[in-house]
């Protein structure tokens, strides 16, 4: 009987909040942890559980049940903890032992940056970064203008940022290279781009609620099928954001390859490629179609890296997300990758919006009532929105959505496939290359181009009439 269940769920609920409200958080936990698989209580239990850990200050467990229970609230938490983990085991602190009395020098920013031995600093306003670089690095040799645009994509969390003057621009190099993530996009990239591209992986040093072990698998794969190695760089930089008081995470949207433009001297490099998609570029905010080749994102930011003797490159700007998919499983790469992170190491988490998007239309087993995949679908605006679309057409869940029916009886085939005009925004040296390369995996998006229609939160609403999802938080 439903409203028998749902009394003696409040029931369970009154006990537990009394436990908790007296300090009781062992056994109001205990309590929790049985809730947890149960319909009526499982965000109040995993609230509980989380804010329990949180009091006692069990930061590692605490990550630890985030990861098997992501949601908004859990990533909010398990930031916090992290936070509070490195400044207690000290990773916040992290120093160099030559130069440990030096302050953050505003005036002359350059002198921010110290080599010892392989490991390179770099004294923030609030503390110490590192990179452990190749062996081959030389700081002293570093074209200035690569340290200044460095700084530029580190310190946006304190809104700085340097003029790269025309005086001191670095000509261009002779090599290229990706920011490789490991995630189904920039796989796609990696894909496309010529065989001699460097990819390069930042590896995130510390620890946290990140895991490696897949990452891992798809380097190992590139090994052992292509004989290439992906270069790994650890560093700390992430916490960078953490000194401000900001959840760990890059400091902007280039920081994932900030350690080649470290590196661009040493690997002599002319090209800094990043993988992109559709998602990011043509679309604004993954929702309404705009002339990104004429935005002042990319004017800006191209500028920038050109005065630092690097050309940036989106390889994958005329894809979507969905188009890096295919090409993800054309290629034989897709069991491999996994853009999830919060997995175990060989499968995502099933719970977070990454999973719904990249794993659930792959086939792979999701929890399409899970707290956060709810949470996404019910925001308005909906993150990512022209792919959910496309991602919930896939996956037959059309039916859950009976508001959208408007947007999703149209066709979403023209996702999969490529927007030619994004190949112009491509340097030469590449174009031709990466259009034969993207011919063998996709197609062209048919005339009249249905991206460039496409405006999903255009006033009044037309298309999505999203109603906000009552959530409850009850403590
Ligand atoms: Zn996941």
């Amino acid at each position: 009987m439903p409203v028998i269940a749902n009394i003696l769920a409040a029931w369970k609920r009154l006990r537990i909040r009394r436990l908790y409200n007296s300090g009781d958080f062992v056994k109001s936990r205990t309590l929790s942890l049985r809730e947890i698989s149960s319909d009526l209580n499982r965000d109040f239990a995993v609230s509980i559980v989380l804010r329990s850990h949180y009091n006692e200050g069990n930061w590692s467990e605490l990550i630890a049940f985030t990861a098997s229970h992501p949601s908004d609230q859990s990533t909010l938490f398990s930031k916090k903890a992290e936070s509070k983990l490195f400044a207690k085991s000290g990773f916040l602190d992290i120093q160099p032992k030559s130069f440990i009395k030096e302050v953050w020098n505003e005036f002359s920013p350059l002198k921010n940056w110290y080599q010892e031995g392989s490991c390179l600093w770099f004294r923030h306003p609030k503390g110490w970064v590192f990179w452990d670089m190749p062996k081959e690095f030389v700081l002293s040799e570093t074209n200035e203008s690569l340290l200044f645009l460095a700084m530029n994509v580190l310190l946006k969390p304190f809104d700085i940022r340097y003029q790269i003057g025309e005086s001191t621009r670095r000509p261009f190099g002779q090599n290229a290279a990706l920011s490789y993530s490991g995630g189904i996009d920039s796989t796609a990239a990696a894909a496309l781009l010529p065989e001699d591209t460097i990819l390069s992986y930042h590896r995130r040093s510390f620890p946290s609620s990140l895991n490696h072990g897949i990452v891992d698998r798809l380097f190992e794969r590139w090994k052992l099928k292509f004989g290439r190695t992906v270069l790994q760089v650890p560093s700390n930089h992430e916490l960078i954001r953490s000194s401000m008081g900001l959840p760990v995470g890059f400091s902007s949207d280039f920081a994932a390859g900030v350690h080649l433009i470290l590196l661009s001297d040493t690997f002599d490099l002319g090209i800094l490629a990043f993988g992109t998609p559709i998602d990011n570029t043509w679309l604004e905010k993954g929702s309404k179609f705009r002339d990104f080749s004429s935005s002042p994102y990319w004017i800006r930011w191209k500028r920038q890296f050109a005065n630092a003797g690097l050309h940036l490159e989106f390889p994958i700007n005329h894809i979507s997300e969905g188009g890096a998919m295919k090409v993800c499983q054309i290629t034989e790469f897709i069991d491999y990758v996994n853009s999830c992170l919060r997995g175990n190491g060989l499968k995502g988490c099933g719970k977070c919006w990454k999973c719904f998007n990249k794993n659930g239309p792959l086939g792979r087993k999701i929890d399409f009532e899970s707290y956060e995949i709810q949470t996404f679908l019910h925001r308005i605006p909906m993150p990512t929105a022209m792919h959910a679309l496309w991602s919930i057409h896939v996956q037959n869940l059309e039916h859950k959505f009976l508001h959208l029916q408007s947007v999703l009886q149209q066709p979403f085939d023209w996702w999969e496939k490529y927007y030619s005009p994004g190949l112009d925004l491509i340097g030469e040296y590449w174009r031709d290359g990466i259009e034969e390369n993207t011919r063998k995996y996709l197609q062209p998006m048919p005339e009249p181009i249905a991206l460039e229609q496409v405006n999903l939160y255009r006033k009044p609403p037309l298309n999505l009439e999203f109603h906000e999802k009552s959530v409850k938080h009850e403590v």
